[in-house]
Formats: structure tokens, C-alpha cells, sequence
């Protein structure tokens, strides 16, 4: 057990999901969702508190699918204000499954400090025969209070594995293991609270935006391309008041020929248009089979749909101009 004097202090904010979900039979597949708080999963760790002084606050309790831009305003606003005061060393998240991918890159993109922020989730509720919540949450503070952890960002601990936001995804609904990172790789990995790292300190990515004063973002919608899609949703979405689109096209990014027409439109209209991609490893590059400098799309690279329309949301508080926000897209 570390001395106490020399115990990192970190700071859990709890916000829901299944980790802190239960069921009414542990043998049932049914579960309630952000069903415990805070204190009560901390206290459910056999030897969490040796590992850090630990101070827990409920900052909402939701299913992730209900999270949305005013929270993330606030949860960032909350991590900021933690990690600016010397009584904070670090702050660990807890966080349903669905969204954490999105969370996590927001906070990426817009908390300044160098101090840890790791987000933590689990597949299984707390009930579960085979919970993963627990192990997940004593590798998320082993890792917040590793000094190397520092200036790396916001990072996600999940099944042993350490994520950067700009590079995970959820890739899986039933195993343990369900979130993967690109060929960009992992962090380094978490073995019961040991922490061995893959690359060297300093490979983060600096954050970008600033949200002071800011209590919404502007609105971005996400289109998903099939076969056959017809571009009336387009033209729907920007009735209804969209500042940028996102394609989850097909492919490296594609979308058919009317919808093409109708996305360029939107950018001569002042509408940003970002090209992803649906497929499970997207990699979508400026200019191979659409001409994005002739339509002034933005290829969204490495970055998936729901990441793409964090960013643009985040570059539409700077600018709509296409150059900048793809430059946006290269860097953060
Ligand atoms: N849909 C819920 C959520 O994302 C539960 C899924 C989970 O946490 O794994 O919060």
C-alpha cells in the first residue's frame, strides 16, 4: 500500500452507462443502465483506494445514447476547473459504452492541461456474472496516477487497453474487448494496475479549441450513404437549419452523383460538407475518386462519422472556410 502522503489524488466524475447499470438476475441479458452512483462503484473495487486518494462526484446518470453537446460543455467545463486547482492530480470518467468514442474526443480536442484524463466504460453490468466494470475502473486510476500518463491527452482504459480518442472506436456490442484502435495502434496496455507504454511521452496531440463562453455548438448532421440514397436528405437537413454535414459515405468516402451535386450546393450556400467513411476502418483521402477541391469538400482522414462531426462542430466555432477546417482535420 503507497504512503498516503505520496498517493496521487484523483477525482472520479460518474455520468452513467453500463458500468454503473444493474440487473434485477445476474443470469438475465436485460439491465437497466446508469442505474448506481458514483460512491457506490468506487466502493465496489477490492483495493481501489489503496491505489489513490479517490474523491467521487455524480455529475449526471445517463444511458450514453442521451449525451449531447450541453453536457459535454459541461463535463468539460467541470474537468477544467478540477484539473486547474493543485488538489486534483488527475480525473478518471466513467461512461457508458455507445457515445465514449465521441466523448472522449471532445475532451481531447478542448481540455488545455497536461494532467491525465482517462475515460473508463464497461460491456457487462455491475450485476453481471463476469462484470468487467470493476478491472476497468482500478486500471483507469492505476493509470490516471501514473506519472507518465501526463501530457498525453485524454485517454481511454478498456479491457487492459489504453486508447487515444482521435484513434478508437467501439467496434463490437457483446464481447469485453469491443473497443479497437486503428493501425495507428494503442497507447500501451494496463495489466491489474501495471502500466507498460508503446510510445514515447509527448505523441499527443495538442488540443485545439477553446470553449470559454461558449453554451452550444453549432448544429452538425451525419448522412449515411447506400445504394440508391436519394439526396432529398440532404436538402431536408439544410431546411431544417444544419451548419455542416457529415457523409458516412460508402467506400473511401463516396457518395452517389445527385447527392454530390446537392452537397456541393450546400457548400456554395456557406455549409461545410466533411467526407468519412461508413466502413469499419475508415481512411478517407482528399481528392482520390471525388474532386474535393473542385466541390471544396473536406476529407475527414482517419476520422469516423460521429469523430468528424465533434471536430466540425468544434472547427464551425472558428470558421467555415474548407482549407482551415481540413487543416483542423489533419492536426487534431
Ligand atoms: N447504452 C448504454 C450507454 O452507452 C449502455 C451501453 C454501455 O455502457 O456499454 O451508456
Amino acid at each position: 500500500m503507497a504512503n498516503q502522503d505520496l498517493k496521487r489524488r484523483i477525482h472520479v466524475l460518474g455520468t452513467g452507462g453500463t458500468i454503473a447499470g444493474a440487473q434485477s438476475d445476474s443470469r438475465h441479458l436485460g439491465y437497466t443502465a446508469a442505474t448506481y452512483g458514483i460512491d457506490w462503484l468506487l466502493n465496489a473495487v477490492p483495493g481501489l483506494h489503496d491505489l489513490a486518494i479517490l474523491t467521487g462526484e455524480q455529475l449526471v446518470n445517463i444511458g450514453s445514447q442521451d449525451m449531447d453537446d450541453r453536457i459535454w460543455l459541461q463535463l468539460a467545463r467541470r474537468v477544467d476547473e478540477l484539473l486547474s486547482t493543485p488538489a486534483v492530480d488527475a480525473v478518471l470518467i466513467t461512461h457508458g459504452t455507445d457515445t465514449l468514442e465521441e466523448t472522449a474526443y471532445f475532451l481531447s480536442l478542448v481540455i488545455a492541461s497536461p494532467k491525465p484524463v482517462v475515460l473508463v466504460g464497461s460491456m457487462r453490468p455491475a450485476t453481471a456474472l463476469g462484470a468487467d466494470g470493476p478491472a476497468n475502473i482500478y486500471n483507469g486510476v492505476a493509470l490516471a496516477t501514473d506519472a507518465r500518463a501526463a501530457g498525453r491527452g485524454t485517454l481511454l482504459c478498456l479491457d487492459g487497453e489504453i486508447h487515444r480518442p482521435r484513434h478508437v472506436t467501439k467496434a463490437g456490442t457483446m464481447s469485453s474487448n469491443a473497443f479497437c484502435s486503428s493501425p495507428a495502434g494503442l497507447a500501451g496496455v494496463v495489466l491489474a494496475g501495471r502500466v507498460e507504454w508503446f510510445e514515447v511521452a509527448g505523441a499527443a496531440r495538442a488540443h485545439c479549441f477553446s470553449i470559454a463562453g461558449r453554451d452550444e455548438l453549432p448544429r452538425v448532421d451525419i448522412i449515411y450513404a447506400y445504394p440508391g440514397m436519394s439526396a432529398d436528405l440532404i436538402d431536408s437537413l439544410v431546411a431544417a437549419g444544419t451548419r455542416g454535414l457529415v457523409i458516412a459515405g460508402v467506400g473511401a468516402g463516396n457518395i452517389n452523383r445527385s447527392a454530390i451535386a446537392r452537397l456541393s450546393a450546400a457548400v456554395a450556400n456557406g455549409i461545410p460538407v466533411v467526407r468519412s467513411s461508413r466502413v469499419a476502418r475508415p481512411m478517407v483521402f482528399r481528392n482520390a475518386e471525388v474532386n474535393d477541391d473542385h466541390h471544396g469538400f473536406v476529407a475527414a482522414r482517419d476520422l469516423n462519422p460521429g469523430k468528424s462531426r465533434v471536430l466540425l462542430q468544434l472547427a464551425l466555432t472558428v470558421s467555415t472556410d474548407a482549407g482551415r477546417i481540413q487543416e483542423y482535420f489533419e492536426r487534431c
